[in-house]
């Protein structure tokens, strides 16, 4: 692609990076969204909308076909930028530096918002016609795990009457070999099939309170403590490799040096041994693989300096893996609770999302449209510790699918929901064709 060209959809892009559409922004900052974005894709914007939901949308191109409909999903909101300091350019500059565009929301997930919208647009100038039905579902709220995903999955299944074949969503990615060709033989990336289930629970601990000047043992922050610590050195959660992991493993060590096939193919037998010995970081991403994971990130207590709380709190941010659901979890989080006379109160709990069909043809076809784009590269399904919107269109679809279309290096993957959020020049032009590839070979 000539250089002027991704310097056009770069300067473009970086117009929608600078609107910050944190979630829960006023309609108006949305709204601005919108006319960006309808200035930038004209002919998109000719579409039929439906507006399922406060921002969110629904764009519909018709196909020739309506027995086969595909969903193309990403959220317009982004997370809050933190503190402006850290960033290298302005968080909602938009600037185009060092071969990137910066900003928030560059890679999670405007990206996949532009990319599929000017594709299209770009189809509709050229007359093309998809074969089957396409929608484009825009949420509002992903990042607050909000109510537009489920709002777009009734308004297509009950209003729209749409049984979608095929979902793509943000979520798994994919990395070039260059970087890693001592170790690669091809690209290789991971598609999420599947998310760990998600719990806000909070440990209360009662006392008849009191001044602080006489104080008695066993006070409510001291029970939570040795709760706390008591989850920290144990392994209360059961530990297993579920076969998408097996599956993935297989799958990835066709990407690396024939030497190191087998190392690879069978790392899932070693997995729980080595999730015991590896390092800090490591352990805990093997660990978030293998069981539910549990971490305290909340805490109150008395208002007062001088009170002994008559009750205080920690909140846990769960998330259960497949294999042990909410039920067990809370069961077994109960048990041991109770030993320090501590209740539970669950302020929100879901299990993992059903596992998506990887024998599927719209798998195959997601896979095949990423080397046909990318060259060689081997795919692999993967479990998600996260959460996107995508698992609300497995209610309506068994093949909703994980995956930016975009090369991100590792770094530029990390600045997600950090400091110097960017996306490259080459990156995001290629992820445009990705979808213009997408769009117009899919039956
Ligand atoms: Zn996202």
């Amino acid at each position: 692609m000539a250089d002027a060209k991704k310097d056009y959809y770069a300067r473009q892009f970086a117009r929608m990076l600078r609107v910050p559409t944190v979630t829960g922004a006023d309609k108006s900052v949305f709204d601005e969204l919108h006319d960006v974005m309808w200035d930038i894709a004209p002919d998109f914007a000719k579409l039929p909308r439906f507006y399922p939901r406060n921002n969110s949308m629904i764009i519909k191109w018709e196909g020739k076909n309506h027995d086969r409909p595909l969903v193309l999903m990403a959220h317009q909101d982004v997370v809050p930028e933190e503190d402006e300091k850290g960033w290298k350019y302005p968080p909602y500059g938009g600037v185009i530096a060092e071969d990137k565009i910066w900003g928030r929301g560059a890679v999670d997930c405007k990206c996949m918002v532009f990319g599929s919208m000017v594709a299209a647009d770009e189809l509709i100038k050229e007359g093309f016609v998809p074969e089957q039905d396409i929608y484009f579902c825009y949420g509002d709220d992903e990042e607050n795990s909000g109510g537009s995903a489920i709002a777009e999955a009734k308004y297509l299944s009950e209003t729209l009457n749409v049984k979608p074949v095929l979902v793509l969503d943000e979520g798994g990615g994919m990395t070039s070999k260059k970087p890693f060709e001592k170790y690669l033989v091809s690209n290789v990336g991971v598609i999420g099939v599947q998310e760990k289930g998600f719990a806000d629970v909070r440990f209360i601990a009662r006392s008849k309170g009191g001044h602080s000047s006489a104080p008695p043992k066993n006070t409510p922050f001291i029970r939570l403590a040795k709760f706390m610590l008591y989850m920290e050195k144990h392994n209360v959660f059961d530990v297993q490799v579920l076969p998408i992991l097996k599956e993935m493993f297989i799958d990835v060590s066709k990407a690396v040096k024939p030497s190191l096939r087998p190392i690879v193919r069978n790392a899932y037998r070693i997995m729980p041994l080595a999730s015991k010995i590896l390092p800090a970081q490591l352990t805990a991403q093997l660990k978030a693989f293998l069981s539910t994971t549990m971490v305290f990130t909340m805490a109150e207590g008395s208002h007062a300096s001088n009170n002994i709380p008559d009750a205080a709190w920690v909140l846990a941010n769960i998330r259960y893996s497949p294999q042990e659901g909410k039920e067990k979890t809370l069961k077994k989080l109960e048990k041991i609770a109770s030993k320090y006379k501590i209740e539970i109160e669950v302020l929100n709990s879901r299990d993992a999302s059903p596992v998506a069909d990887t024998k599927s043809e719209g798998y195959k076809y997601t896979v095949d449209t990423i080397n046909k784009t990318y060259g060689d590269t081997v795919l692999a399904p993967y479990l998600i510790a996260g959460g996107t919107d995508c698992r609300y269109m497995q209610a309506i679809c068994k093949t909703a699918l994980r995956f930016t279309p975009f090369l991100v290096t590792l770094e530029e993957m990390g600045a997600c929901h950090g400091y110097n959020e960017r996306i490259g020049v080459d990156a995001l032009a290629e992820g445009v064709v990705f979808y213009k590839n997408f769009i117009s070979d899919f039956r």
